[in-house]
């Protein structure tokens, strides 16, 4: 390790910038949310710091640098851009052992600035020591997209009661398992909603007990389609918190790759033999036989789970038997097999509805389909045959455009176009299996000019083609 981590307390200190450029101004930004007594001194201003300065933020001086401005500085910044006066700054710092951070100098600087994760009071810094600030800001994302946003308010709450729980817990052990309780569950879920007061509340009665509620709970999250780019960040982060995973079988590995290395993963699809109602029922009783143990349970479905994934029932059930819950949208199928074919499911020209359906039954089919309406139905291939007959008996053109997206958003992806009234013998020429949703409606014909992922199929030219654009790579 050639650097030494540290966080300095700045508040009330001063703290010189020399420049007021675009950098500069970022840094001071910084040093006045940290609470430094800021001093600019520089020849141009941009106009920001010239606000900053009139509201009485910062103390501006326009003109030359010079080395006695540093006198009564605990930190010094050099952001000119004028390579002259960064060095001759970085000299003076160093005569008089000031740490010093010279912009974009990793030579000249005896201090960097490392890139941040703000969960304020909690700030995750990552360095690499001037040597490849590409790879600290690529960690900083990850870890951006990993980090809780309630943690920050939670690590305040924690401090503001640190005495009442040292009191209430004076066991090491004891307070161990308090601060654990308030990370994982109800206190930090009213964070997360802005709900100070309720977490408040909260921590207050775990403290007056003595033994900690055994806190199981579901996460009833959407995977999104398989792409695993797809997948919400709170998606992401409920994998990462998991004890127990049930998944359904259309749930993508590559999603499935994201979580929590030692959670206990169960596929929960349906099994030969068994009807619906009794795969729901093992499912009802795996969630519940989970929680009560105190588990974290993530119920993972492919999509949205409240977009025919029964994730409807499984709440109603969670309710019923008092286990908490939360829910977390993911991307349905309509939305991502649309923008994976280059499909607007509305158009100012050609659709102003859109419709969810499925092809389940005949009476889920969802009527007649109106003019200016796109219709998505969610369905078995096998059942094409069934629903392109019974849209045709309806009263919609044979000629309808319809495309049939198959394996949206995953490698494999492959887009039919064709003509409601050719279509099921289309699909079954090119052999098109599940999962496979089917676009109905004038906007489907877009998807000929527009599509940019996989490979398109056209039932009226039998030839596949690759869309025109260069294939690009899946999030
Ligand atoms: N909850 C899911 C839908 C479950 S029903 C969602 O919101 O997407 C299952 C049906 O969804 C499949 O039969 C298929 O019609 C559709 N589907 C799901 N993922 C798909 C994908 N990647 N490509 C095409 N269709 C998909």
């Amino acid at each position: 390790m050639n650097h030494f981590p540290l966080f300095l307390d700045v508040r009330g200190r001063p703290v010189l910038v020399v420049g007021a450029g675009l950098v500069a101004e970022r840094k001071i930004a910084l040093l006045c949310a940290a609470g430094a007594q800021v001093v600019v001194v520089a020849l141009q201003v941009r106009p920001q710091v010239q606000v900053r300065a009139q509201a009485g933020e910062i103390t501006l001086y326009q003109g030359e640098f010079e080395p006695g401005q540093l006198d009564s500085a605990w930190l010094v910044f050099a952001a000119t851009g004028d390579p002259v006066t960064n060095r001759a700054v970085a000299d003076a710092a160093q005569a008089r052992r000031l740490w010093c951070n010279v912009v974009d100098d990793a030579e000249l600087s005896s201090a960097q600035v490392p890139a941040i994760v703000d969960r304020s009071p909690v700030v995750v810094a990552i360095s690499s020591g001037g040597a490849a600030p590409v790879v600290a800001r690529h960690l900083r994302e990850r870890i951006e997209a990993q980090v809780e946003p309630a943690v920050g308010s939670l690590a305040a709450l924690l401090a503001h009661r640190r005495s009442a729980i040292r009191a209430a817990r004076p066991e090491l052990r004891a307070r161990r398992a308090l601060y654990r309780w308030a990370l994982e569950g109800p206190v930090l879920a009213a964070l997360r909603c802005d709900l100070p007061q309720r977490a408040e509340a909260l921590l207050s009665d775990a403290l007056a007990r003595r033994t900690m509620p055994i806190q199981g709970r579901v996460l009833l999250v959407g995977a999104g389609p398989g792409a695993p780019g797809l997948l919400t960040l709170r998606g992401l982060r409920a994998l990462n918190e998991a004890d127990v995973i049930l998944h359904d079988r259309l749930v993508s590995t590559e999603v499935l790759a994201l979580a929590r290395r030692d959670a206990l993963r169960i596929s929960v699809g349906k099994v030969p033999g068994e009807d619906h109602e009794a795969t729901q029922r093992r499912i009802h009783a795996l969630l519940l036989q989970h929680a009560r143990r105190g588990r974290c349970v993530v119920r993972l479905k492919g999509g949205d789970p409240l977009v025919y994934g029964r994730g409807g029932e499984e709440l109603e059930f969670l309710r019923g038997q008092g286990v908490a819950y939360e829910v977390v949208p993911g991307i349905t199928a309509a939305l991502a097999c649309a923008a994976y074919a280059g499909i607007p499911l509305t158009h100012r020209d050609h659709a102003s509805t859109v419709t969810l359906a499925t092809a389940h039954r005949r009476s889920d089919l969802g009527g007649f389909v109106g003019e200016g309406e796109t219709r998505v139905y969610y369905m078995g291939v096998e059942r094409l045959p069934m629903l392109c007959a019974e849209l045709v008996r309806q009263g919609l053109p044979a000629a309808t455009p319809c495309a049939l997206v198959e394996n949206g958003s995953r490698p494999g992806q492959r887009t039919l176009h064709a003509r409601l009234g050719d279509l099921a013998v289309a699909a079954r020429r090119y052999a098109v299996c599940s999962p496979a949703l089917l676009i109905v409606g004038e906007v489907a014909d877009l998807g000929t000019q527009l599509a940019w992922f996989g490979e398109t199929l056209d039932a009226d030219s039998s030839v596949a083609f690759a869309p025109s654009a260069p294939q690009a790579i899946a999030a």
